[in-house]
């Protein structure tokens, strides 16, 4: 039997449509129970994607290099790789952190470029519980705050922070909207001490040379001052919607994190070393 033309023309279409989200969107699998999501680290600004006209459009500069640096310390301390999920499209054609609507804003190809994003970290996560029945989600971004520290969020806005720890660990329900829901039934610590105290992932980066906010030295932001408690990627793919992997939302200031090379190394050895201690508190199971 003939195959129609038209079918071979919509298959070479189909093909260039998949080749092009895959440059858009890079996704790798890996070994160990760690999901790294980049979304806005990306440079592409094809032309046949339109240019989102509203919400925020700056890029996360130097955030794939970092995630790049942090694969391989983990790679080099844990012998194993993380999932990794990268947004190569700049921020002004897909937002991956926003619902569809604000991040695509009804462009096909960014729309498609949203589902690849996201349906790569559910498989991901879904492929960690299969195989290691935990795992983390860290959502890596870049900050211009005036107070440079790495900011950690959790769905737990600053003025909550704001409460003392006998405050946030009676708050049930706050515990059950956080991005580490699950995390929060599985660790000894209480919530207060896995949130900010010194074996926090803020309280173990501090103790590993970056201040961070929550952690032991920076319970809740000052007065007036920035702080990111995180928005889509940690709320989608985090334990607050069910599942058992938990997700951070990680947002690296520029001046000794994210500025050059040597100090982007810096932080993701100190990253890998801390989520070994992490692990082992929290999960109550080593990396490696
Ligand atoms: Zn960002």
């Amino acid at each position: 039997m003939r195959i129609p033309f038209f079918l071979f023309v919509f298959a070479a279409a189909l093909q260039a449509q998949t080749a092009e989200l895959e440059t858009y969107i890079e996704v790798r699998s890996g070994t160990l129970p760690i999901i790294l999501t980049v979304p806005h680290g990306g440079s592409l600004k094809p032309a046949n994607v339109l240019a989102r006209r509203y919400g925020v459009t700056g890029t996360d500069s130097n955030t794939v290099p970092l995630a790049e640096m942090i694969v391989e310390e983990l790679a080099t301390r844990y012998g194993g790789k993380p999932h990794v999920i990268i947004s190569r499209l700049h921020r002004m054609m897909l937002d991956p952190n926003r619902e569809l609507e604000e991040a695509a804003q009804g462009d096909p190809t960014a729309i498609a470029a949203w589902h690849r994003f996201h349906d790569s970290a559910e498989k991901a996560c879904d492929t960690v519980m299969k195989k290691n029945g935990v795992g983390l989600l860290l959502d890596i971004h870049g900050h211009r705050h005036l107070d440079q520290r790495i900011e950690l969020g959790y769905l737990i806005k600053g003025d909550i922070l704001k409460h003392t720890d006998a405050e946030l660990n009676a708050d049930t329900a706050l515990i059950a909207s956080t991005s580490i829901r699950d995390l929060d039934k599985r660790s000894p610590k209480s919530f207060a001490e896995l949130v900010r105290g010194p074996q926090s992932l803020g309280g173990l980066l501090e103790f590993n040379g970056f201040r961070c906010l929550p952690s032991p030295s920076k319970a809740s932001p000052a007065f007036l001052a920035g702080y990111f408690s995180g928005v889509y990627d940690v709320a989608a793919h985090g334990s607050r919607s069910g599942g058992t992997v938990s997700a951070i939302q990680v947002e690296c200031p520029w001046n000794n994190v994210r500025d050059v090379p040597e100090n982007q190394r810096r932080f993701a050895a100190a990253l890998a070393k801390s989520l070994g201690v992490y692990f082992e508190v929290h999960f109550g199971r080593k990396l490696k």
